[in-house]
Formats: C-alpha cells, structure tokens, sequence
C-alpha cells in the first residue's frame, strides 16, 4: 500500500493514466485509497498536514506511482489480464511471463506489475503452498523468468547498421535479467531522412519472429520525418544516445 503523501497517477477504466496527479491521503480499508489532487491542496502551516483540497476515493488497484506515465500498467479482469500502450491505449492481452507489450505503432513499452501481481505471478494458480512444494515454487519462478530471453532469435544489428545510422542507449528497466536498450535508426527512404525508434530486449525485438522483421525499418511506417540532421543527432546525444561505429 502506498504511504500517506506519495505522490501518484491513476489508471482510468479506458486504459489512460491521469495527467493530473494525486497525493495518498489515506489507504481505506477494502482495497481503497483517498486521494486529494496535488494541485488542489492546501496545508496547514505548521502541521503540513492537507486542510483542502479535492478528494477522490479510488480503487488501489488502480492507483500507481506518479513516474508510471511511460510504463502499461498491467490490469487484472476476471478472465485475462491486459496493458493498453500508454501512447494510444491499444489493449494487449498480458501473460504471466510478459515483460512487455509491443504497440504497431509506438513500440515496445515495459510492463508495470505491482509487488502483489509480481508474487501472484511468480506463483502458478493451482499452487497450494504447503511446505513441501515450496522447491517446486521456486524452481518455476526461475524458468518463467529466463524464458522471455530465450524466445526468439536474435536481431541482427549488422544489417540494421548497414542501413544507415544507428545510435543506441541502455535503458533503465525493473528486470535485471533483462539488457534494455534502446535504438534510433537514421536511414534515408526516397531521397528523405526519417528516423525510426525501437528497443531490443536481450537483444530481441518482442516474442514473435514477427517482431524482429527487419524491413519494417525500411518503411516510412512508424517513422519520424527527420528535416535537420545534425539537429536530430544533437538531440539524440542530449538524450544519451551513441553513436555505433
Ligand atoms: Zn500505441
């Protein structure tokens, strides 16, 4: 549960996460939370303590940290579980062993699990704990874990390279097993620059061999118009990119 004046965003019913953001006022019983919305409040002077401000009641289930706004939220329902892309809020059906989804068209976004999905997760439904299966438990957790990695074929960054100019960055990311990065490709399609974004994840594109189809990157589908080059160079290493020789 979340500490009295933590800062959070809430996950609305179609997907979206608030732009506004809340401070946890309380945590109710029954899974709720108050909420009073940040910019909204006034303190008393000498406590610090809220003395107004527009208070909600919400769902804890729905209710995240407030640097969520780049991640999907993974959502349980009674019969599947579900992230919406945090661009367009496209909705993908999300299994245990995910760590992300793929939108067509904004990408790959890591998926956000709260502690409590993670040990649901990590624990197969028709799992009784008694002590004496606590060996089995845990040696599946290791397996579902090292699966993602394992799945598909590698992309081949040679080639991608040999299309035009590639830049790279490690990306922060919840799973330590997992090596994020993220890439930018300037390639010239028809006499016109564009720049094509994607994240590799262990040094695949996404579960699919689908996924790591490399001539989407030749498509202006997806991709940025880029006007200026060195511009679009400045602002890739203000970004922390790198070139790759
Ligand atoms: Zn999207």
């Amino acid at each position: 549960m979340y500490a009295p004046d933590t800062e959070v965003r809430l996950l609305r019913t179609d997907g979206t996460i608030s732009q506004d953001v809340f401070v946890v006022e309380e945590d109710k019983n029954a899974g709720d939370v108050r909420l009073v919305r940040k910019d909204t409040i006034v303190r008393d002077d000498k406590s610090g303590k809220i003395i107004s401000g527009t208070r909600i009641i919400a769902n804890a289930q729905r209710v995240f940290p407030e640097d969520i706004i780049h991640k999907a939220p993974v959502i349980d329902l009674n019969t599947e579980s579900v992230a919406h892309c945090p661009t367009c809020h496209e909705r993908h059906t999300v299994n245990p062993e995910d760590f992300s989804i793929t939108c067509s068209k904004h990408g790959v976004f890591e998926l956000y699990r709260t502690k409590e999905q993670v040990r649901r997760a990590k624990r197969p439904a028709t799992e009784k704990s008694t002590k004496s299966k606590d060996k089995e438990v845990k040696h599946t957790t290791t397996a579902t874990e090292a699966a993602p990695a394992q799945a598909t074929a590698q992309v081949n960054l040679d080639e991608i390279k040999a299309m035009g100019e590639l830049w790279v960055k490690r990306l922060k990311f919840d799973y330590s097993h997992i090596d994020a990065r993220g890439y930018a490709l300037l390639i010239e399609i028809d006499g016109t620059l564009y720049k094509h974004c994607f994240n590799t994840y262990n040094g695949t594109m996404g579960k699919k061999a689908s996924d790591n189809d490399l001539s989407k990157l030749r498509s202006t589908n997806g991709a940025y118009k880029v006007a200026d080059a060195q511009k679009a160079r400045d602002q890739l290493a203000a970004k922390g990119y790198t070139k790759v020789d």
